[in-house]
This record gives structure tokens, sequence and C-alpha cells, in this order.
């Protein structure tokens, strides 16, 4: 029996996936490199579809229908390198191979880029959901060429998440452009989550209300613009109470927040594509500072809190709602505004609606606002930025005073809100005609003859600030 596709790497993530393309009636030759997971799998799971045992990569190989398909979904990074400098002599031009696994995007360019010079289609494949939705629905955002998606795609589409029966696969770009918006799509999930955190602390410490009527607040919300998976599990998470305690499970768990290295991998290439995502990369740094756990100790005994004393407004609860749905428009915002600077930088066709509806379901940032989002981009007219299509700039005008009152809030309060207060500044920069920007040439010029461009002529300009301050025209030296 000739398989559709071959899975090799089967630790959680691929053995969900081989069993998610199984139980949607594809065959699946499995592989890994020590056969015992093979051999788990199907212990548990091998009633669950078609399976094919393979012990080596060369028997797996063998055993697909051509064009081959061969998922590889391994540790990410030096053994994705080994396994493909394995299968290459294996496999025949028009071959594909795919990684499913979270590969940076420009390791994924670099594959595609060798693999196409032997006529092999390498195809990085972003996939959002965790182990549940490997297994039973994921986000699927895959990369690599048109052709190979026509061969690819079909699979991918069959076992991903669906929307009113659309599925959330499509082929998204070119080479990395795959892992390149999953990565983003990942720092969009650092920002939201921060952002729900946020709203949390500012609930108990500002207004003192406990995790259990918190969650129930948050079931609330997650009946209006803000419904989404990470409001489900935070009212979730709010309402559990721990057993060896009888103590909020959120009051027994070390506050120091984990990462894997998604969100910093989208601040480092933001960083490099000159994209201001403040609310990414704030949600990213208050991890970090979360865990310096020694200089927070230290920081508890020596610094200074001056908090005022703040009267809470009965609107208060309402006003962090509002200001949670304001940060998070702005994220997203950020987050896709990235993937349009990307998109010039790297020559892919990314289309932000299209894009919008894989988040839909399956991944983590599953919301009701990705809807609005998608239908924001399919508009005639494409906005340059999610907050210029009209539905998002009324809804964060009309969230804007209650926005306000929270950072000033929080600010009296000595309580954090760095993506609250930092996607407020964002908004306000992207706004206002005149920033600060002005004096910044200033200085520069003046240090380092850097010029600037005048608002009331063209060209660039240069003032002689050691000599007698005239202003001459310049070459612009940036
Ligand atoms: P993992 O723990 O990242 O990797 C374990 C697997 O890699 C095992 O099958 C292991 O084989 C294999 N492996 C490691 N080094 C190898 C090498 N040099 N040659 C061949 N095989 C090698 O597995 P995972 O947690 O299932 O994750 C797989 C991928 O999915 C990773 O890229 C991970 O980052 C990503 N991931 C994605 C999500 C998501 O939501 N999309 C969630 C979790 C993980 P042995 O059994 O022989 O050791």
């Amino acid at each position: 029996m000739s398989a559709h596709i071959g899975v090799t790497g089967l630790a959680v993530m691929g053995a969900n996936l081989a069993r998610n393309l199984a139980r949607n009636g594809f065959t699946v030759a499995l592989h890994n490199r020590s056969v015992g997971k093979t051999d788990t799998l199907l212990e548990k799971h091998g009633h669950e579809g078609d399976f094919v045992r393979t012990e080596s990569l060369e028997e797996l190989v063998n055993s697909l229908e051509k064009p081959r398909r061969v998922l590889i979904m391994v540790k990410a990074g030096k053994p994705v390198d080994s396994v493909i400098e394995q299968l290459e002599p294996l496999l025949e031009a028009g071959d594909i191979i795919i990684d499913a696994g979270n590969s940076h995007y420009e390791d994924t360019r670099r594959r595609e880029a060798a693999l196409a010079k032997k006529d092999l289609h390498f195809v990085g494949v972003g996939v959002s959901g965790g182990e549940e939705g490997a297994l039973n629905g994921p986000s699927i955002m895959p990369g690599g060429s048109k052709e190979s998606y026509e061969a690819l795609g079909p699979l991918l589409e069959k076992i991903s998440a669906k929307v009113d029966g659309e599925p959330c696969c499509a082929w998204v770009g070119t080479d990395g452009a795959g892992h390149f918006v999953k990565m983003v799509h990942n720092g969009i999930e650092y920002a939201d989550m921060q952002v729900i955190g946020e709203a949390f602390d500012l609930l108990r410490s500002g207004a003192g209300i406990e995790p259990a009527e918190q969650s129930k607040i948050f079931t609330e919300w997650n009946k209006g613009e803000l419904s989404s998976f990470l409001i489900e599990i935070s009212a979730e998470v709010l309402g559990h109470v721990d057993a060896k305690t009888g103590k909020p499970f959120v009051d027994v768990v070390v506050d120091a927040a984990g990462q894997k290295g998604t969100g910093r991998w989208t601040v480092i290439s933001a960083l490099e594509l000159g994209s201001p995502v403040s609310g990414i990369a704030e949600s990213v740094f208050a991890r970090a500072l979360s865990s310096q756990a020694d200089q927070r100790k230290l920081g508890q005994e020596l610094l200074a809190g001056e908090e005022a004393a703040v009267e809470i407004p009965e609107t208060f609860v309402e006003d962090v709602r509002q200001a949670l749905y304001a940060s998070k428009l702005v994220s997203y915002a950020q987050g896709l505004d990235m993937l349009t600077s990307a998109a010039k930088e790297y020559n892919w066709d990314l289309k932000l609606d299209e894009i919008a509806s894989l988040w839909r379901a399956g991944c983590i940032i599953r919301a009701e606002l990705l809807k609005d989002i998608t239908k924001a981009y399919a508009a005639d007219e494409k906005p340059a930025n999610l907050l210029f299509a009209p539905a998002f700039t009324k809804a964060i005008a009309d969230a804007l005073p209650a926005w306000r009152r929270v950072v000033a809030t929080a600010v009296q309060l000595g309580i954090p809100v760095p993506v609250f207060s930092s996607s407020l500044a964002y908004y306000d920069g992207l706004r206002r005609k005149r920033v600060a920007a002005a004096l910044i040439q200033g200085q520069r010029d003046l240090f380092g003859a850097h010029t600037y461009g005048r608002v009331d002529a063209e060209g660039t300009f240069h003032t002689l600030w050691g000599e007698d301050k005239s202003e001459i025209e310049a070459v612009d030296t940036h």
C-alpha cells in the first residue's frame, strides 16, 4: 500500500498530526529516529486509521506515493537540517519535504533555497494550536512554492480547523512566509496574554476583586467583543482552586512567566524591519522582568512606590474591559503591520484577510475579533493600518476615554501595565500631528551632522552648529 504522506518525528506533535491525517482518511507512513515511539503510537492508536510502520528513512520514502510528501516534526534547529540531509539523497525531483515544527523563518528560507537547487520542494508550515490542535484541527500556515501547495494543500486543509466549513489553512506565500506568519501569530499571542494579565492585575490590585469573582467577569466578557480562546481559558484558570491549600490557583503559582522564544524572534525581526510592534515587545520584556527573581526581591526592599490614593470609579470593571479591547486591537494592528513590512522586504504577496481568517479557529489567538479583521482586509480598499478600517477606528475611539482613565489610574496606583500604556502611546503616536522626532532630528544634526528635512521646503538641510548656526542645503547622510 502506498502511503499518501510520511511523518518523521513522532513525539507529541508529530504523533498527533499523523493521527489527525489518518483519522481523515489518509494513509500515513510513520518513522521516528528511535523506533519505540513508532510502536507506541501504533499500539495505542493504530486502530484510528491506516498507518505504515517503517524503521528507516529509506523505508519511509519507499512507502510513499509520488510526488512524495515527507513531513518532518523533529526538534527545531539542527535536527531538522540533519533529517533533511538524510532525506535528500533518497528523494526525486518534485518530491516535497515539509517542516511543520517551530523553525525560524530564516532557516526555512535557507533550506528552501538549497533544496530548490536540487529540484526538491521545501515547505515550511506554521502550525498553531498545540497538542490538542495538532490532533483535532490546527490553524495551518504553509509557505513554500505555490506548485507544492497543489499536492500538499488538500491534505493540510482536510486536517485543519474549520470555521463554517472553511479550512483554517491556505498558502500564505513563498519560502519562509508560513513560518514568518506563524512567528508573528505567536508575537500577537504574547501581547494578547499580557493584556489579559494586566486586566487581571488591575482588577485584583486596583479594585480588590478576587480571582473567583474575576472568573465570572471574564466569562461575561467572553460573550461580547472580547470573545476568544484566551479569555475563555483565563476564566477557567481564575476560577480554579488549589486542592492542596484551598487558595485561588493563581495565588500559588510563581509569578515568573516562561517563554520558548518565538515572541523574542518576532521582536528581533521587527527591529530589523523597523516595524513598531511595541505591544509585542513590551509583552516579551514583561515576561523577562517577571523572571528576574533576584532583582525583583531587591526592588521590593529598596524601591519606593509613592502610590497615590486613587478612588476607583464604579465604572472600573467596564473601563478595564474597554482598555483591554483597545490594547488588544493595537497588538493585532502592530502584528499585521509587521506582516506588511515583511511582505515588502521578502517579496511575499501576503493577503492579510486570508491570514486573519486562518487564525479564526484552531490556534491560540482564535477570537471573534478575527472575523471583523478578515472583513476589514477583504474590503476593496485595504486599510493601511488595521486601526484605519472604519469599524475599528470607531471601536477604538469609543474605548478611548476608558483606556486613558485606566492607564492613568494604573500609573497612579503603581501597577505596571506596559502593553495597555505602550499601545496607547502607539495610538497617540499615529494620531498626533507633531511628535518629539523633530527635536531628535535637531539633536542628530547637531552632534552628527545627520541633516533634517524642513516642513516648509523640499530637500535636506544642515545647520552649521559650531559656526554661525546658518543653514545649508546638505546631502542626505542617513
Ligand atoms: P520535540 O520534543 O521538539 O522533539 C522530539 C522529536 O524530535 C523526537 O521524535 C526525536 O526523536 C526527534 N529528534 C530530535 N533530534 C533528532 C535528530 N537529530 N534526528 C532525528 N530526530 C530527532 O517534539 P515535539 O514537542 O513534538 O515538537 C516537534 C516540533 O513542533 C518542534 O519544532 C516544536 O517546537 C514544535 N511544536 C509546535 C507546537 C505548536 O503548537 N505548533 C507545540 C509544541 C511544539 P527521538 O524520539 O528518537 O528522540
